[in-house]
């Protein structure tokens, strides 16, 4: 007998986007194999048609394309663009990244979250030198070995880059195959992964593997998208995809439910004298690890309280501004921050307290080019400037 359990999201019919309604679903869904040995022909012939210019589609080494697939990860593709020509005019090769200073990766890195991402790189081209004679490893399994490639990267890599036949299956590869075959598995499933790695690895083309994968990440991001209705009438699949057949492409892919992100409250204080504000280096390890950021204090805290506590850290204000809120949303937190414009006569007498660590005081020129601040605090760095203008 089938089990059913609540899984998934459901298409509204007035606007027909993704709401976050639950919907039910067959747990013992299989998928169609045969349906899946004729998706090749279609989608190759359809990406020759119209594939995207991408910069790193022109010249795709091995470096080019390990950087755009980790930067492309959690980011969209345009957003992508700037950041990878910047990094790479800075760090053209896996030489200068396994030498940049970390502050200067991060400060590249900026603006595109998840930094252990950045960190992750410059460790992996480390080795590569250390280990590999500064060539990028050609075998997946050597690559997987890399700090920060999973096997999504891997496959991408070895495909694109060497012509080697692995899939790179990522959410966006799950949900157009999830649709394609109206397959009712739970996508976040790590075994239905690796199930549809093996099912993928059967029927690509051994002559075009890059090819086959860089049409399945074109289709997800342009055709059978994410967010909203998929653009059926568009897809190469069309007539053969039994979502689409049975009018339910609504329904897949099926996740299973996520944990609700815990909330943090915090306030932030953009504290300046005439000429230089104060940041803060994070710990070395967790959360944002070793960006700056500005001071702040647990929870919404009121203007009489930041007073008090600046009094604590050894500073007079002479003007205390409330700044309006700013909300920043982690994978598996939200930060909901108020915040406060602190101006001080002098900034030289802050100290940090016995947990916090100590302070450093920056032109307020510094925060946009040389303390890799992360974005989480953009609506305050936004402040520094206009602090300073106030004060004088
Ligand atoms: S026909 Fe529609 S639902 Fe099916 S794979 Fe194509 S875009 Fe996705």
């Amino acid at each position: 007998m089938k089990s059913k359990k609540t899984v998934g999201r459901k298409q509204t019919a007035d606007t027909g986007r993704m709401a976050d309604t639950e919907v039910t679903a067959d747990t013992e869904t299989v998928p169609d194999t045969e349906l899946t040995d004729s998706i090749v022909g279609p989608l190759l012939a359809w990406y020759d048609r119209g594939r995207r210019i991408l910069p790193w589609r022109e010249e795709p080494t091995s470096y080019h394309v390990w950087l755009s697939e980790i930067m492309l990860q959690q980011t969209r593709v345009e957003a992508v663009k700037p950041y990878y020509d910047r990094f790479l005019r800075a760090l053209p090769d896996v030489e200068s990244l396994a030498a940049v200073e970390e502050e200067k990766l991060l400060k590249l890195w900026e603006g595109l979250g998840y930094y252990n991402r950045a960190r992750n790189l410059k460790k992996a081209a480390q080795i590569v030198m250390e280990e590999h004679g500064g060539l990028m490893p050609e075998t997946y399994e050597a690559l997987l070995a890399l700090p920060g490639i999973g096997s999504y990267t891997a496959g991408a890599i070895v495909s694109i880059a060497f012509g080697k036949a692995y899939p790179a299956v990522d959410g966006n590869v799950l949900r157009i195959l999830a649709r394609l075959r109206a397959d009712g598995r739970d996508i976040l499933d790590a075994k239905v992964k690796k199930a549809v790695e093996e099912e993928l690895s059967g029927v690509m083309p051994k002559d075009r593997p890059g090819d086959f994968n860089q049409a399945l990440m074109e289709l997800g991001a342009t055709v059978c998208i994410p967010n909203g209705a998929p653009k059926c009438e568009s897809c190469p699949w069309g007539t053969i995809c039994r979502a689409r057949q049975e009018q339910r492409t609504a329904e897949f892919p099926k996740k299973a439910k996520k944990k609700p992100r815990s909330v943090e409250e915090r306030t932030i204080l953009v504290i300046q004298d005439a000429d230089r504000v104060a940041l803060r280096k994070r710990p070395d390890r967790g959360l944002l690890a070793g960006m700056y950021e500005f001071p702040s204090m647990e929870g919404h805290c009121k203007e009489r309280e930041v007073a008090s506590y600046l009094r604590e850290i050894g500073l007079s204000p002479i003007r205390i501004k409330e700044l309006p809120p700013a909300k920043h949303i982690f994978t598996h937190k939200e930060w909901h921050m108020i915040g406060y414009l602190v101006r001080v006569d002098e900034l030289a007498g802050l100290e940090a307290g016995e947990e916090t660590p100590p302070f450093v005081f920056v032109e307020p020129e510094e925060t946009r080019s040389a303390y890799p601040i992360p974005s989480a605090f953009a609506a305050y760095a936004a402040q520094v400037e206009m602090g300073r203008k106030q004060g004088k």
